[in-house]
């Protein structure tokens, strides 16, 4: 006799929007049920890697259990993410903080707080840690405050965008540049991120965390994220992990693969194993001081050098 098809035990596919200790929550993607968020459990086996569980961002297949509820069967492959160390020194899974994002909005402001460019430069290097390209909005430059030049990231190919939640200034061209992306801004404290996602919001659109099923059930979320939804293909995710950023895992040697603009100079200083720090015959060094590399960029380096040592 032909097994007819267990139509309730079809799987799903969506994305996770939190993630708590034994749950995550999975917004549907495909299919009739769409935009529902359903509970679900997960195996701690789940690891990809030498990376965390499961993550904000992470594309899923959940299966309905036998009774009632979901469980989180597999994960897709990252194509980026945005991670920090583990708690467990011992342990060597990274924390991945947010999947699968296309871009980061680093956000700084013109003033209160002042625009320091080596907030900037950190959080520039963990975006290409991860894969994922970087932009740039400077806020807040409805302040009579002279604007700090961003030029030199222009040149490093990293788009740069100015203007202010407050007064609405540069938000279509935000909205534009995010358009069909998952992003998500980092940046200090009090440089207005909320206040741009706010500003963005069509507000018409709930965030997904309003449009929960009915047959979820309250949970403790550790990992409170939340997903805003600017259009279908357009999200921007926040979780407080992304502000708490930092260099992990990074050999002091690595880091120089992150400031693009050394490249140049790559096999020309004095001393092969060069850490362009205090050798002789640094070509770095000389560039700095000849102005073909911006000394703020520079200090940065030593900056996160220092941090890692
Ligand atoms: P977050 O910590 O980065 O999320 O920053 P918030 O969005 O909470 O904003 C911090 C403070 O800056 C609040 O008092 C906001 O009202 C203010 N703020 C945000 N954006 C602007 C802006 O474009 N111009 C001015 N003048 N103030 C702003
Ligand atoms: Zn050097």
């Amino acid at each position: 006799m032909e097994k007819l098809p267990d139509v309730a035990g079809e799987p799903l596919s969506g994305v996770v929007v939190s993630v708590s200790r034994r749950t995550c929550e999975v917004e549907v993607m495909t299919g009739p049920r769409t935009g529902e968020v359903l509970d679900c459990a997960y195996s701690p086996r789940l690891v990809l890697g030498r990376e965390s569980l499961v993550a904000v961002g992470d594309r899923a297949d959940i299966h309905p259990m036998p009774g009632s509820g979901w469980l989180l069967t597999s994960l897709e492959p990252r194509h980026t993410r945005l991670s920090r160390p583990g708690p467990d020194a011992r342990n060597h899974l990274d924390i991945v903080v947010a999947a699968n994002l296309d871009t980061l909005v680093i956000v700084a402001s013109v003033d209160r707080p002042r625009f320091h460019p080596r907030f900037v430069d950190r959080f520039l290097v963990a975006a290409q840690i991860g894969g994922v390209v970087p932009a740039i909005f400077l806020n807040k430059c409805d302040l009579d405050v002279e604007e700090p030049d961003l030029s030199t990231y222009r040149r490093l190919g990293v788009p740069v965008m100015r203007g202010s939640a407050e007064s609405g200034e540069g938000m279509d061209e935000l909205r534009q540049f995010l358009s069909g992306k998952w992003s998500a801004f980092a940046g200090n404290s009090g440089v207005g991120k909320s206040s741009l996602v706010r500003a963005l919001l069509p507000g018409a659109l709930p965030d997904v965390g309003q449009v929960r099923s009915k047959d979820g059930r309250g949970r403790h979320t550790t990992t409170r994220a939340q997903v805003y939804r600017l259009s279908d293909d357009t999200r921007i995710i926040d979780t407080p992990g992304i502000r708490e950023l930092a260099m992990h895992r990074l050999s002091p040697r690595e880091v120089q693969l992150y400031f693009t603009e050394f490249d140049a100079y790559f096999g020309t200083c004095r001393f092969n194993d060069c850490m362009h720090d205090h050798e002789p015959g640094c070509a770095v060094a000389k560039a700095v001081e000849d102005g073909s590399i911006h000394p703020d960029r520079y200090a940065s380096y030593l900056r996160i050098l220092e941090g890692l040592r």
